[in-house]
């Protein structure tokens, strides 16, 4: 089981219609302890996660990305992966959407307006100063581009081309969302606790690092 952080731009779009938004939250497998109504939540929308090649040089499967959305469906909301607060909002639901020749899964999110940070959230939210959305998941194989074989094994190194091919590896066997971030304009993407592997990227193909992580044991990639 490996580890990975991927971060792009927030992309907010437009809050969906509030009133299908409540029933769908209310349709969550742990849903809400109160119901909530429509003037007690905000709710907006962001693309999580796309089919485009990310800096750390994987790559989602287009097809895998429905399956990813269903993942997200009922994760937590964190601002800049810091486990240790409490979720600022959750993800349910969303579409699949194009965007730049690529496309992404575009979860909603809703947080309470009573919470004590609900109104600076969405100021930070609103103004643009929170721009860049991060997903964190864990996959089974980073499958080699080049020669489809597990790229920790082969001998291609991503981000190195052979000949007209940019190798990179694919996420395969995506089977958790543990959280989707929000972070500032400037953060690293895969920045927290795998920020200390910075650098290390080469020890991928040779070395395997494991961190521990809710009692479980993940195989970490450098960031
Ligand atoms: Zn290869």
């Amino acid at each position: 089981m490996i580890l990975q952080h991927r971060s792009h731009p927030v992309g907010l779009l437009a809050t969906p219609n509030a009133i299908d938004a409540l029933s769908e939250i209310h349709a969550l497998p742990n849903p809400p302890l109160v119901p909530l109504k429509n003037e007690e939540i905000h709710v907006r929308r962001c693309r999580l996660a796309g089919d485009a090649v990310d800096g750390h040089f994987g790559c989602f499967r287009t097809s895998d990305l429905e399956h990813i959305l269903q993942l997200a469906h009922g994760a937590p909301a964190l601002i800049g992966h810091n486990r240790f607060s409490i979720a600022v909002a959750r993800f349910f639901s969303g579409t699949i959407e194009t965007h730049q020749n690529h496309r992404y899964i575009v979860p909603n999110f809703y947080w309470p307006k009573a919470h004590s940070g609900a109104e600076d959230f969405r100021v930070l939210l609103d103004s643009g100063l929170i721009t860049e959305a991060s997903i964190a998941f864990t996959f089974e194989k980073p499958t080699c581009s080049v020669c489809g074989h597990d790229i920790r094994d082969c001998d291609h190194e991503p981000g190195v081309m052979y000949g007209q091919q940019l190798c990179h590896y694919w996420y395969d066997g995506v089977d958790r969302v543990l959280e989707g971030s929000f972070v500032y304009r400037g953060s690293e993407p895969g920045t927290g606790i795998l920020s200390e592997m910075r650098g290390s990227r080469r020890s991928l193909k040779h070395k395997r690092m494991t961190m521990r992580l809710g009692g479980k044991v993940y195989e970490v990639l450098p960031a």
